[in-house]
């Protein structure tokens, strides 16, 4: 029931004043309810009953923007070589997920990113909220009701599509200076490192001065920088192509990955992080195969670092997958080339290989836009050893799997079936609170818009006359 408590903070601080107080009013109501009878599972899902027992855990999610399953052969073809492996191949559970949003079978980056980090389709352009522009619990909030420590990192401005919706609810992605706000002023989370300085303010920066932020804006300062909170802001808008990325002045994602590990596995609590590799979605956009194997190739060298990590911390999971395809890409045809990039030669070496390499390879794209292929989902844990194969799910299980982890559930993902839609609205018709939860078809209700309100308005009601009738009875 303490998790109540973040909760109403959270609406506070994302919804108007006068619905915040009366949604508070129903959390109290729920928590009597829950604290009186423990078993039935009323609105809120009986998962959270288990919240405050478990300590450590953590997540890393990693979210390849626009990279499908032809984008990750394409990076291996040029890292690795026709025999190699990347190190996202190397994980224990491959799975694949669609990505279609409430309102469109091609998913923007705002519309997934909000999948993964709430369990709940929404429209394409909404970031955080659901298609009726109501505010959703995040696995970052989640995280940080559990005490733990929260990052967000990623290639583009963190206020873009993909990181936005971590951090932010506002209904236009676009909105960069309300999403900068929430960010600021709102969101709490340690650790956030990418670009976007131009939607920022003197005003912004002071303020993370006092919440005890350090800022950083170089390569330099970054690797510099202490165990304590972090806003790092290294680029105007977005960083720039690993192409022509100035090595000394720009960190790149593996950098950015492990500081912020090195950050966050400080807190006994555990943390959740995000990274993104943000621009192979851009090089897809502009059909540039080179870019789009560099961008892939720096993402999985972020990943190398996340693996390093879960390998030696059993308490951590690892999720990588994309929140669509872009480009419609098929690798066509692959001309050998012997030299390798390698870890004895120098940056600017490696680079001019995988250049040569990638320009080798022929490639077809079949569209300048978002696909609806289903894209990649690769998980690292024992947890999900006993899982099968090959296994097509929805990016909406990305969330239900870090959900069911933090509550310490055991791993169950979902199959993708047919009935996989948007998360109903409270309905004034729906049956007793003993059954409440088996009518959504969001099984982990966490989301705020499936408190059913008359329900608990009369449960509630029942209660404290039941409670009144057992007074005047005992009297
Ligand atoms: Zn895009």
């Amino acid at each position: 029931m303490f998790f109540f408590i973040p909760l109403s903070v959270h609406l506070v601080t994302t919804v108007d004043r006068e619905s915040s107080y009366v949604a508070i009013l129903i959390l109290l109501v729920l928590t009597t309810l829950s604290s009186a009878n423990p078993s039935s599972h009323l609105v809120l899902h009986p998962r959270i009953s288990s919240l405050s027992d478990e300590i450590g855990l953590s997540i890393i999610l990693m979210i390849g923007d626009g990279m499908g399953p032809e984008q990750v052969e394409l990076g291996r073809l040029v890292e690795k070589g026709e025999s190699g492996r990347l190190n996202m191949q190397s994980l224990t559970w491959n799975a694949s997920a669609t990505t279609h949003s409430a309102d469109s079978a091609i998913a923007d980056s705002a519309a997934s990113a909000t999948a993964m980090a709430t369990g709940n389709k929404t429209n394409n352009g909404f970031v955080g909220v659901n298609p009726q522009g109501v505010p959703l619990v995040t696995i970052v909030d989640i995280a940080q009701s559990l005490n733990k420590s929260t990052g967000v990192v990623t290639t583009t401005s963190i206020q873009h599509g993909t990181p936005a919706p971590f951090m932010a609810h506002v209904e236009n992605r676009n909105d960069y200076y309300e999403i900068s706000r929430q960010i600021v002023e709102d969101a709490n989370v340690d650790v956030v490192l990418g670009g976007g300085l131009n939607d920022l303010t003197s005003g912004h920066f002071s303020n993370l001065g006092s919440q005890g932020y350090t800022l950083v804006y170089n390569r330099t300062e970054l690797l510099n920088a202490g165990l304590g909170k972090l806003f790092g802001i290294f680029d105007y808008g977005h960083l720039d192509y690993e192409q022509v990325r100035d090595f000394e002045e720009t960190p790149s994602l593996m950098e950015m990955t492990n500081k912020s590990l090195e950050i966050l596995s400080q807190d006994p609590d555990g943390f959740f992080l995000i990274v993104e590799g943000g621009r192979i979605d851009h090089a897809g956009h502009a059909n540039n195969r080179v870019n789009n194997a560099l961008e892939t190739i720096a993402f999985d060298n972020a990943i190398g670092v996340a693996l390093d990590y879960v390998q030696e911390h059993e308490n951590t999971i690892l999720l990588i997958t994309a929140d669509h395809e872009t480009g419609g890409l098929s690798v066509v045809s692959n001309t050998l080339n012997d030299e390798l990039p390698s870890e004895s030669n120098t940056e600017e070496e490696n680079r001019a290989l995988r250049i040569t390499r990638a320009l080798n390879v022929t490639v077809d794209w079949s569209s300048t836009s978002h696909t609806g292929l289903p894209v990649p989902l690769f998980c690292y844990g024992s947890l999900f050893e006993s899982l099968s194969q090959d296994f097509l799910t929805d990016n909406t299980e990305v969330f239900h799997i870090m959900n069911d982890y933090f509550m310490g559930n055991p791993l169950s993902p979902t199959p993708m079936t047919t009935t996989t839609t948007t998360t109903p609205l409270p309905t004034t018709t729906t049956t007793t609170p003993t059954t409440t939860t088996s009518t959504t078809s969001n099984p982990d209700g966490v989301s705020l818009p499936d408190l059913n309100i008359p329900v608990l308005v009369g449960a509630s009601l029942l209660t404290v006359g039941v409670i009144v009738v057992l007074y005047l009875k005992r009297r």
